[in-house]
């Protein structure tokens, strides 16, 4: 059977970090709806023209686009045996509309990793993250520094930070995370799937606990 995991958390929980590695054990494909918007804005693309300034204000994109972009990536052949989402869904009409479409296929939701993770602790991630032009492999100045400064080890390609990584927009962008995606907590909690992990961790302690929680589900 196939495993659709989301990953919920707030900006800078550590989602993207762990799906790249999750992406290597669990062998399905990381989706991360922040990956697919920048590649449209570097692309130029009508998506990312409609998202551009909701994503330069910290604001999330309308649904209906975020949507159509997701069941587009989730039509694709590689995700049969299922997918790893980071970002999303981020709204309680986001979580619906997934919902009807694994439905379709005869899949569903499960498990739904929360990273709970302070604001304190988001703040300093968020203002040390850079992040590959490539393919957004994800660095930290601090924490995962690169091995030859400004420059990706995967890929070779030059390190970044993203403008919303400032704090004002980190500030705006964890407001929105508290109204709107917050509620998805509750929302998978009664739905029984939801299992809460310690954002505030080594990145290793994290991936451990992920790893033991998804074997279990895999042969249970
Ligand atoms: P982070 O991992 O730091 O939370 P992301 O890379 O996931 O950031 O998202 C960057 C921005 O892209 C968000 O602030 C929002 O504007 C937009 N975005 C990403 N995912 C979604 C989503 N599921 N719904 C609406 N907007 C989204
Ligand atoms: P998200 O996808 O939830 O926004 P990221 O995975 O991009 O979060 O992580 C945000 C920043 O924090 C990155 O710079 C990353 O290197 C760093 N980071 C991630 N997990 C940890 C951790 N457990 N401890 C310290 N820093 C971390």
């Amino acid at each position: 059977m196939a495993v659709f995991l989301i990953l919920i958390g707030p900006p800078g929980a550590g989602k993207g970090t762990q799906a790249e590695r999750l992406e290597i054990s669990l062998g399905v494909p990381h989706i991360s709806s922040g990956n697919i918007f920048r590649e449209h804005l570097t692309n130029k693309t009508e998506l990312g023209q409609a998202a551009e300034m909701h994503i330069a204000k910290g604001e999330l994109v309308p649904d209906r686009i975020t949507i159509g972009m997701i069941e587009e990536r989730l039509s694709q052949p590689d995700v049969s045996e299922g997918a790893i989402l980071d970002g999303f869904p981020r709204t309680i009409a986001q979580a619906d509309a997934l919902d009807r479409f694994l439905e379709a296929r005869g899949e569903n939701v499960d498990p739904v990793i929360y990273l709970n993770t302070s604001d304190e602790e988001v703040l300093r991630r968020l203002t040390g993250r850079r992040v590959c032009r490539a393919e957004g492999h994800i660095y930290h100045a601090e924490s995962k520094p690169p091995q030859r400064a400004g420059i990706c080890d995967e890929d070779g390609s030059d390190l970044y930070q993203r403008d919303d990584d400032r704090e004002e927009t980190v500030k705006e962008r964890l407001r929105v995370y508290r109204v709107q995606t917050a509620p998805l907590i509750d929302h998978y909690q009664e739905r029984g799937v939801l299992l809460e992990i310690v954002g505030e961790q080594s990145m290793d302690s994290v991936t451990d606990r992920l790893k033991s929680v998804t074997s279990v589900r895999a042969s249970g």
